[in-house]
């Protein structure tokens, strides 16, 4: 254990080459990881490829929407 740090974000013990000190936007200084800092990338990556997939469903789904209210005789 003499080369690990306790993670308070995981809960758990890493390596020293492992340990990332963060800025918060408050200026504080923040004990973090290399794991923290990889899924927070991934999270925002991940989200704006949802949030991208969202914005074409809705486009998609207004437009049947607006084709639908177009012909009066559609029955669903
Ligand atoms: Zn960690």
């Amino acid at each position: 254990m003499e080369d690990q740090f306790y993670c308070l974000r995981c809960g758990k013990y890493h390596p020293q080459s492992e340990k990332v000190i963060i800025t918060t936007a408050k200026g504080e200084r923040r004990l973090s990881c290399v794991h923290r800092v990889n899924a927070k990338q991934g999270n925002q990556a991940t989200r704006d490829a949802f949030g991208k997939t969202v914005t074409e469903r809705n486009k998609a789904l207004s437009k049947e929407i607006s084709k639908r209210s177009i012909n009066p005789n559609h029955k669903p």
